[in-house]
Parts: structure tokens; C-alpha cells; sequence
């Protein structure tokens, strides 16, 4: 059976350019270190990767640090508030006192957060609304009572809200606080620009865009420093240990520089589908819910609940039918917990336990989309026949 995949806000299939990319390079094994020929290909290489990166969210090369992932590019970051100036003379980040986020971040930003409270470190969660935008008043409060940097995520993984993250970016400048966004769910779907968006730091993950698992960015803007998370050898100007991924460095760097080529064009046609599909199911299916902002939201994703069923039984169900889809978000998934975000925006318990996420990417097609409406009202109906609730 044909499998139709909606699940890309979880990971991205690789892009056929980018698999050509990696096929190219796997013999290229020369340490990008080494001062000889098979090295100097493989530092070459890198850097060319991290000028696309560059280009693709208007930086500067020197502003790009390779990583491991998203998550690592979000610890180092927070991380370096517990070195701060102690250790690393030249870090941007003084003698910590207080981290201010959102309840709604990924865990690689919440759990960290956790971590920073165990050292001392003030941490204040602002609140979100209903749709998932986070509570501007709250924030430019906690703002202004000082602190030393601020991480609001720049769209949600699982109800794509998008923040005004210039605007917050602006009100942490005034007060001289750091601003962080964690941008891992935004390329190809928003343009990235961080002139524009003045921010100090931003971090994106492989993987969420059509690259391979095991590669990250973290950009730092010019003057910024950090302290190491891992520490050891000179790579990336000492702030990240460790022997360059070139592989995953180049295949991140062909996905970068695709995107930029293709995504306006994807952007459209991924938001037809999206809509395409989030009308027809609001149509088709009586007492059916959006979750997340009717339009500040990616234009890929689709969290919507049904009132009476759990989720867990229509991820089941549409499994069974060749549809993938998820409940929450991936790393929850697999806890009977409701998701962080829906309980963050109040959503009723009812709508919570019921809600499943789909994330369009640039493979889905029409037909996949026709398919699902063919499917979707008679798994629900099914479902619903059995609740005990209806
Ligand atoms: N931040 C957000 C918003 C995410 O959606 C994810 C992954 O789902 C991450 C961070 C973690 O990225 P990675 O899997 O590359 O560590």
C-alpha cells in the first residue's frame, strides 16, 4: 500500500538533490583539518555549505556554527549562561540571574530551562493564549524586571503559531537582554531573515528541512560569543568540539541552498494543500476543531480535534489506511500525558485528548490530499459510532 506521509513537522524526507549530494561526498573522508590536499576538499566543502546557510537566512558565514541538531543549538546557547564570563571571557553572557521563555517551547528549550533553575538561574515561563501567541504584555513585564536572555520559539512544532519574534526581539534589545529563537520549524515555510528580525541567536535542525538526521545550526550574531557545550579541539572558532559531520555539513548546505531557491514557490503550493485539507475536513466532519491561530500559522500544518474520539485511535486507524500522521508532538508521542502546548493554550480536555497534527511537506501531492478526504469522515464516524461519549 502507498504510505502518505503527514507527519513532516516530525522529520522531512531527504530532497532527491541533496541524497545526490551525499552519494557525491561519501568518499570524500579527508579530516577537514588536515593541512593537505584530501583535507582542504573537505574544508572547502564545508564552507561552501555554510555560505548557502548564510545566504539562506541573510548572515554572514563567520555567523554560522555547525551542529549536531536543533536541540544542540538551544543548549548551547542556554547552557552558556551558566559559564557566562566565569569561564569564558570573551561570552556575551554575564553573571546569570534570570531566562525568560515561553510554555509552549520545544522540550530541547523547556527541560534545559529546568536544568538553568537546578544552577540558580531564575526561569520564568510567560503564558500563551488560546490561539498560542504568547502573552506580549507578560513578557515585556518580565522584560523589563530584568533579566539576562530571552527564547520564544519562532513557530510551534505542533499548532505552527507563529511569534512576532522582531517585535519581542525590540523589547529584549531596549532592556540590553539576548534574544534567542528557536527556529527549527520555519525553514521553508516563512522566509528567515535574521537582519531583519535583529536577533542574537537562532537555531535550525537538518532534518526539518530535507536534509539528514544529525546536523544542526546555531547562527550567533557577529560579537555574541558563547561558551562551548562541547569543548576540546578548534573546530567551529572553538565553540563546537569535535571532527566536522561533513557529510551531514553538505547535505545541510544543498538543503539550504534549495530552499532558497524553491521556497517560495513550495509555500504556496503547500498551503493550498493544507487548506485544501483543513476545509474539506472542517466540512466534512461535523464538531471538528482547528487548533493554533486561524492565520499567524505555518502554512503547513493542520492540528485539529474531534469532538468524542481519542487520538490515539485515529492515528490507528489512518495507519491502518497508509496515512501518518501524529498526536502532539513526535517526542511525546508514546505518553498518555496531554501535549504541553494544547494544556499551555487551555484548550478544553476534551479537544486535547482528541487532536492529531498534520504537516504537509513539499512531496505531498493532490491526490494524497483527495485520498485523505476520501478516508478521514468514515474512520471518525466509525469511531464515533463505538465511543461510549457520542
Ligand atoms: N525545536 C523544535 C521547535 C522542534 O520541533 C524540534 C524537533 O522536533 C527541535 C527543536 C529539536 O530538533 P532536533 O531533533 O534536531 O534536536
Amino acid at each position: 500500500m502507498k504510505r502518505i506521509y503527514l507527519d513532516n513537522n516530525a522529520t522531512t524526507p531527504l530532497d532527491n538533490e541533496v541524497k545526490q549530494a551525499i552519494i557525491e561526498t561519501l568518499d570524500m573522508y579527508g579530516n577537514p583539518s588536515s593541512h593537505y590536499e584530501l583535507g582542504r576538499i573537505a574544508r572547502d566543502k564545508i564552507e561552501e555549505a555554510r555560505a548557502n546557510i548564510a545566504t539562506f537566512i541573510n548572515a554572514s558565514p563567520d555567523e554560522i556554527i555547525f551542529t549536531s541538531c536543533g536541540s544542540e543549538s538551544n543548549n548551547i546557547v542556554m547552557k552558556s549562561m551558566l559559564c557566562g564570563q566565569k569561564c569564558c571571557p570573551s561570552s556575551k553572557i554575564r553573571s546569570p540571574k534570570k531566562f525568560i521563555t515561553s510554555t509552549i517551547e520545544h522540550p530541547a528549550v523547556l527541560e534545559t530551562a529546568k536544568l538553568l533553575a537546578c544552577e540558580s538561574v531564575e526561569t520564568v515561563f510567560v503564558s500563551v493564549d488560546k490561539y498560542g501567541l504568547v502573552n506580549e504584555e507578560e513578557l515585556e513585564k518580565e522584560i523589563n524586571k530584568g533579566a539576562d536572555l530571552v527564547s520564544i520559539m519562532y513557530a510551534n512544532n505542533e499548532v505552527g503559531t507563529i511569534q512576532p519574534i522582531k517585535q519581542f526581539a525590540q523589547i529584549a534589545h531596549k532592556k540590553g537582554l539576548l534574544f534567542h529563537t528557536d527556529a527549527v520549524q520555519v525553514p521553508a515555510k516563512l522566509k528567515i531573515d535574521v537582519k531583519d528580525l535583529d536577533i542574537d541567536y537562532l537555531s535550525l535542525s537538518g532534518h526539518k528541512m530535507y536534509a539528514p538526521k544529525g546536523v544542526g545550526i546555531l547562527y550567533t550574531k557577529k560579537g555574541n560569543t558563547l561558551c562551548p557545550l562541547i569543548s576540546g579541539g578548534h573546530q567551529e572558532k572553538g565553540l563546537r568540539a569535535g571532527t566536522e559531520n561533513t557529510i551531514g555539513i553538505i547535505a545541510m548546505g544543498k538543503a539550504a541552498e534549495i530552499a532558497k531557491r524553491d521556497q517560495e514557490q513550495e509555500i504556496k503550493k503547500v498551503k493550498y494543500l493544507r487548506d485544501k485539507l483543513e476545509t474539506g475536513l472542517l466540512e466534512r466532519i461535523p464538531k471538528s476543531f482547528i487548533n493554533g491561530h486561524p492565520t499567524l500559522r505555518v502554512p503547513n500544518t493542520l492540528n485539529i480535534s474531534f469532538s468524542f474520539i481519542e487520538g490515539e485511535a485515529i492515528l490507528y486507524m489512518l495507519d491502518h489506511a497508509g496515512i501518518e500522521v501524529s498526536t502532539g508532538s513526535a517526542c511525546s508521542s508514546g505518553s498518555l500525558d496531554p501535549s504541553h502546548v494544547l494544556t499551555a493554550m487551555q484548550t478544553n480536555t476534551e479537544h486535547m485528548h482528541s487532536s492529531i497534527r498534520m504537516s504537509l511537506g513539499k512531496y505531498n501531492t493532490e491526490e494524497e490530499v483527495d485520498y485523505v478526504l476520501e478516508v478521514f469522515p468514515s474512520i471518525i464516524e466509525k469511531l464515533r459510532k463505538m465511543s461510549p461519549f457520542s
